[in-house]
């Protein structure tokens, strides 16, 4: 830290008042380390760094670290962590004392508290905001219902004493993958491999070989964390780990039970009586003791990114505790994220998938309706414009059970493409600003950046828009028009809006199959499963329903929807929303999807093969200058603010800054800033040491900071 910063520094908030009672108010000090090193809750990214405090000779048992105390900071009684006690303190002055200790419950483990703080320091953020994710709040009732672990009663054993399951009489998933048995034996060996796991289709497959992999960890004395997308995600998995575990070596964590029984819960994990947990993403930050392995399910999912500062991801925060503890990592999926790929390429996890022959025998078989597509002749089902393939199956399958249909959900940003080719339209000029490297220090040039083309790139790349009233497109990204805007493919000048498709309604379609029971799942409720028995299910990607049994037949019929949203990521999520409904069907069970056969997508599909598509994923980011290949930040703010924080920042060399543009009416604005991989530490801690000058200075707008948003838009 330097002088300057120290100056910004209210190091009177920690000192007593020069006029303070201290004859006879002043507390007689803790007979051993004396001292406590604090986190207090600010937000003030330029106070991010313990403080300590004295601490009382009547709270010398209690003031242990990790437990919850009450603080004077800036003349207010806040909350904060104790993160350790020492004999000195490099404070000059007297400390203050501890105000009390909250709970003698030790909340903050020091693996957690670790965690917390690289989890700040790779997303620009504080500690604080940190554990606000990390340590749920205090529920007095839950924690004094259950005798700490400390004093443990003599009449209830430890739960994780109890016998483990019976070993399962079904044949273990794993078996279907031909490194699958030798990855479940390094968990029970206390090893710790690290896998990317295409799995095969099966709706509940995923869940139960999982269950599977959990059992192994703890078999082997270690413990793990599973975090899953969502509610529906968690029950499934719930259930899988019960019967594969055995009763009461688990326990769920979601959002929805309530701040009691979550608490409850928590403090089970915490108190070391329960060693497994599968629960959403706040889960990643569970405290799982000899922590073993960490697995995610459906990492492309959105509902993995926080939306709370500093928006950290599911998939990075439980790759950082892997690494920092040692434990094995499961990444799981029926499609693959460019994320998970760039983890194989660079050597850090290793694939898990089956051989051909045994994808052949349980993939559902693929039918591609292009958009010129005949029409079904069957009245009904011409006005709800099912092409005859998608009637023909869905018929056919209804007389065998139930069957899906997957419609678009409303409100999709279409992006702009070439007319003529359909390549998407993206910004062909150069960053709005680009930061020099300096020069070489031996011969004193300009240098050039080895193997550039796998940094950032050196065009902005940002997606194209038309904005009301003007014939040529502009860049969402730097803000600028491209009259002279070229097809990087063909060449071609003209552009288009991509077809997002009709949206079929539940009652248009459902006229089609008169005789057919019909069940929606989406925004207005969802269906986690639904019986054997004929149905026509129609449901939003990601609402699909578990069907008992699984489905006799499918449609996609969100082809153009999904693969024309202005997103970068449209073509993979494409991929990951097909797979995910297509793995919910019985085994080489008739699948349509309204899309072209020549569509990369569309080929993972029909070939369920994700990973050839997210290696070509992979490699066009990195040609683009996208995440993962590269690291980029945003930040958004008002206008005046934004700016004013990009002339302070002091950016690695060879950032190149996009923007800032307009994000809305409102006056605010969007800058992008995109550095190497290599760089992405220093540019979080610019970010961080920039907001930290805005907020000692008390400058009124908020800048936010987010680094790696998946809505790069
Ligand atoms: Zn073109
Ligand atoms: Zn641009």
């Amino acid at each position: 830290m330097t002088d300057s910063d120290d100056a910004l520094l209210p190091l009177d908030a920690v000192r007593p008042p020069a006029s303070s009672k201290d004859t006879k108010g002043a507390p007689s000090p803790a007979p051993e380390r004396p001292v406590a090193r604090v986190v207090v809750d600010s937000p003030l990214p330029h106070l991010d760094r313990p403080f300590d405090y004295l601490v009382p000779d009547s709270m010398h048992e209690t003031a242990e670290p990790g437990v919850r105390v009450r603080v004077r900071f800036a003349g207010k009684l806040v909350d904060g962590f104790l993160l350790e006690r020492a004999d000195e303190s490099d404070h000059d002055g007297r400390l203050m004392p501890l105000e009390r200790v909250v709970s003698p419950e030790r909340v903050l483990t020091p693996e957690i508290a670790g965690l917390a703080r690289a989890v700040a320091d790779r997303y620009a953020g504080t500690l604080t905001d940190v554990l606000r994710l990390a340590v749920p709040p205090r529920h007095a009732k839950a924690e004094s219902a259950e005798p700490a672990k400390q004093d443990p009663p003599s009449e209830e054993p430890a739960k994780q004493d109890l016998p483990p399951a019976e070993p399962s009489q079904t044949e273990s998933a794993w078996n279907a993958y031909p490194t699958g048995p030798s990855f479940l034996d390094a968990l029970r060996d206390g090893r710790a491999p690290r896998a990317v796991w295409s799995a095969l289709p099966g709706a509940r497959g995923w869940a139960g070989a999982t269950a599977e992999a959990v059992r192994a960890t703890l078999d082997g004395g270690r413990g793990a964390v599973v975090v899953v997308p969502d509610g529906k995600d968690v029950a499934l998995a719930d259930g899988e780990f019960g019967r594969v575990l055995g009763p009461g070596r688990h326990v769920a964590l979601t959002a929805d039970l309530g701040p009691a029984e979550r608490y409850r819960r928590w403090l089970k994990v915490l108190r070391g009586q329960v060693r497994a947990v599968v629960g959403t993403r706040a889960a990643m930050f569970a405290p799982v003791a000899d922590l073993g392995l960490v697995a995610i399910w459906d990492d492309g999912d959105d509902l993995h990114a926080e939306r709370l500062a500093p928006y950290p991801h599911a998939r990075e925060v439980l790759g950082l505790r892997a690494h920092r503890t040692g434990a094995a990592m499961l990444i799981g999926g029926y499609a693959r994220t460019a994320e998970a790929t760039q983890l194989v390429a660079s050597g850090w996890a290793r694939p898990i998938a089956a051989a051909r022959t045994t994808i052949r025998a349980l993939a559902p078989r693929v039918r591609p309706a292009g958009e010129d597509a005949e029409l079904a002749k069957d009245q009904a089902a011409r006005l709800a414009r099912l092409p005859s393939l998608a009637w023909r199956a869905l018929r056919h399958g209804l007389e065998n059970g139930p069957v899906l249909v997957q419609v678009p959900r409303r409100g999709y940003l279409p992006a702009l493409a070439c007319l003529h080719c359909r390549t998407p339209a993206r910004c062909v000029l150069p960053p709005t600003r680009r930061v020099a490297l300096p020069p070489d220090p031996h011969t004193g040039a300009a240098m050039t950046i080895p193997g550039a083309a796998a940094g950032p790139g050196h065009l902005c790349h940002g997606p194209l828009a038309l904005r009301g009233g003007h014939a040529a497109p502009y860049c969402r990204w730097c803000g600028r028009v491209d009259a002279d805007w070229r097809c990087s493919s063909c060449g071609s000048p003209r552009l288009r809006a991509v077809v997002t498709g009709a949206r079929r309604t539940a009652e248009e379609l459902g006229r089609a199959f008169p005789s057919v029971q019909v069940r929606t799942s989406g925004r207005d409720g969802v269906l986690a499963t639904i019986p054997a028995a004929r149905a026509l299910v129609v449901a939003t990607p990601g609402a699909e329903p578990v069907a008992e049994g699984g489905y006799a037949a499918a449609v996609l019929l969100d082809g153009w929807a999904l693969l024309g949203r202005a997103d970068l990521r449209a073509g993979e999520e494409a991929v990951r929303r097909w797979m995910n409904a297509a793995a919910l069907l019985r085994p080489v069970a008739e699948l349509v999807v309204l899309g072209d056969a020549a569509l990369p997508a569309v080929q993972a599909l029909l070939r369920w093969d994700p990973v050839t598509h997210a290696e070509r994923e992979l490699g066009d980011r990195a040609e683009l200058g996208f995440p993962p290949a590269v690291r980029m930040a945003t930040l958004t703010g008002a206008a005046s603010a934004v700016r004013q924080m990009l002339e302070e920042v002091r950016l690695p060399s060879d950032a190149e800054v996009l923007g800032p543009v307009p994000v809305d009416e409102s006056g605010q604005e969007r800058a992008m800033i995109r550095v190497r991989r290599s760089g992405g530490a220093a540019l979080a801690a610019a970010l961080k040491g920039a907001s930290g000058v805005r907020a000692a200075r008390k400058t009124p707008d908020v800048v936010k900071v987010s680094v790696d948003p998946l809505d790069l838009i």
